[in-house]
């Protein structure tokens, strides 16, 4: 199995000790087989970054702001990110879309942000369980593109890693089922082809675990995955960046 990318994503749990114990962990097994990300909570992220500065182990954030910087109470810039040895940004996590009401401009808009300090995005798309019953799960995924698309240049869309998180599997502890990873990211992969964005990294995340990551990374077009609940076990998360 080639390379895969691993994201743990640590949503906003733990604390100073719970964080270097998980850091301990990571660092103590030195490598792994697949790249591995972790996204801590913003206050967390320098001291990982410093800590995790001479493994091969990245780190991302869990947000960024829309605009560089500026009177914005709370906002934390991609400029600031990078300054703090941030490499990656989950942008457009389902979280922040329903209880922050994003839209997809300005996830847009957060994407060109974090690219143009070299950041790289990682974009979660995905429908939720009303539209996917209601047969809407590729209108979704191509309304959720399409302004992308409008955005960003082909060039610069391809260097997006873009996450499959279909919502109703998030926390859940029932991944989606085979077959409609493969069809969704099927569709995800024509779409990027069609606009000539040929390079993307796709990831799947809902309820990844150690159990299920080995089914779920040999899925086609899926080239890694975005680890909530699972992430915040050192040893679970390492299990699932090592798996075969
Ligand atoms: P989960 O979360 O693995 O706990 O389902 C995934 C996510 O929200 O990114």
């Amino acid at each position: 199995m080639s390379q895969k990318l691993i994201v743990g994503n640590w949503k906003m749990h733990g604390s100073r000790a719970s964080v270097q114990s998980i850091l301990a962990q990571l660092k103590a097994a030195q490598t792994s087989r697949h790249t591995l990300v972790v996204c801590p909570p913003y206050p967390y992220l320098a001291m990982c970054a410093a800590a995790l500065e001479d493994s091969p182990i990245a780190v991302g954030a869990q947000d960024v702001a829309a605009s560089t910087h500026g009177a914005q109470t709370g906002a934390v810039s991609a400029e600031m990110l990078a300054d703090n040895g941030c490499r990656y940004v989950i942008v457009g996590h389902s979280e922040r879309r329903l209880a922050h009401s994003e839209s997809d401009a300005m996830i847009a808009e957060k994407i060109v942000r974090s690219l143009s300090v070299d950041l790289r995005p990682i974009v979660c798309i995905g429908e939720s369980y009303p539209q996917r019953q209601a047969g809407l799960t590729e209108t979704i995924l191509f309304r959720q593109l399409g302004t992308l698309t409008q955005k960003l240049s082909p060039e610069q869309l391809s260097r997006v890693a873009i996450a499959y998180e279909p919502v109703w599997a998030i926390g859940s502890g029932k991944a989606a089922p085979k077959n409609d990873i493969l069809h969704a990211h099927r569709c995800i992969r024509q779409y990027l082809n069609a606009y000539g964005s040929h390079s993307n990294t796709l990831l799947y995340g809902g309820s990844v675990n150690p159990q299920n990551a080995e089914e779920l990374l040999s899925i086609a077009h899926v080239n890694g995955l975005l680890v909530g609940g699972a992430s915040l076990n050192g040893e679970h998360l390492l299990c699932i960046a090592n798996t075969c």
